[in-house]
């Protein structure tokens, strides 16, 4: 004997009523067909309806992307600075040495070969990304072919600038500013860093401090009792860090406590002699 659910009673998808649903939306409760069923990037294990998943409160990372889009990060103000900078010391130079055919006045003309570059970056233009990896190398074979001795120094100074620029070429942040294609896994760890429960970093960066200085304790605690309320796995999007709220707060208690035990009876016996 088999039991069949008459038609009309069966659930329906709300967009296409000719269709039977094939389960119910994570935020609304609505039924989806197999068409409509759709996922979110960074929210595994939860289906929407179409509606729902463009809601930027349920696609929080393309909220995010779309918060960034094309919007100055600290890098393009960073690398701005260092523009800046390199007027000056150009500038600075010349007035020291004078603008002549010495080799002196050339060294200080190549502190403005990174000024383009640098104006380029502050404006958002793509190939400033590129030729910001590129600037220091050429900086450093130009200098080297001025001064030869010192090529091993120019070298050395080289690799920290082009540790920065690969730093600033793979940030996320820095990619949107650029209205580059971020992966959602790149968006998810930008959004982890930035807005997962930041409260639980500072309990726990706190908590550390706390065990050197008791006198951070009590931030400590604060920050990872008030982190440790905002921890909810079942919210859109997931807010998590419970982890670190927790080790923020018993840090911060257990901090003074140690030095309590161990600095008081010193003092006291101290006292003795
Ligand atoms: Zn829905
Ligand atoms: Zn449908």
């Amino acid at each position: 004997m088999s039991l069949e659910v008459p038609l009309s009673q069966q659930g329906r998808c709300a967009v296409h009523p000719d269709l039977p649903a094939g389960g119910t939306c994570f935020r609304c409760g609505g039924f989806f067909c197999a068409d409509c069923a759709t996922s979110v990037p960074g929210l595994v294990a939860r289906l929407y309806c179409r509606a729902c998943a463009a809601r930027p409160d349920v696609n929080y990372l393309e909220a995010l992307r779309q918060r960034y889009w094309g919007k100055r990060d600290g890098w393009a103000w960073w690398v701005a600075g260092v523009t800046l900078l390199c007027c000056v010391a150009t500038a600075a130079a010349l007035t020291e040495w004078g603008l002549d055919a010495t080799k002196d006045s050339l060294f200080a003309l190549l502190f403005l070969v990174p000024v383009p570059v640098g104006v380029a970056f502050f404006l958002g233009k793509r190939w400033a990304r590129h030729a910001l990896l590129a600037t220091p190398l050429v900086m450093a074979v130009v200098a080297g072919a001025l001064v030869p001795d010192a090529r091993f120094f120019f070298a050395l100074c080289v690799m920290p600038a082009l540790l920065i620029g690969v730093r600033i070429h793979r940030d996320a942040r820095n990619q949107l500013f650029f209205q580059l294609p971020v992966p959602p896994r790149a968006l998810k760890a930008l959004w982890e860093q930035r807005f997962n429960n930041p409260m639980a970093q500072q309990a726990l960066r706190f908590g550390f401090s706390s065990v050197l200085m008791p006198l951070l304790a009590p931030i400590a605690v604060i920050c990872g009792a008030v982190a440790l309320t905002r921890v909810d796995p079942e919210a859109t999007p997931p807010i998590g860090r419970r982890g670190q709220a927790i080790t923020g707060l018993v840090l911060g208690l257990v901090g003074p406590l140690l030095w309590w035990l161990v600095l008081l009876p010193l003092l006291s016996g101290r006292t003795h002699f």
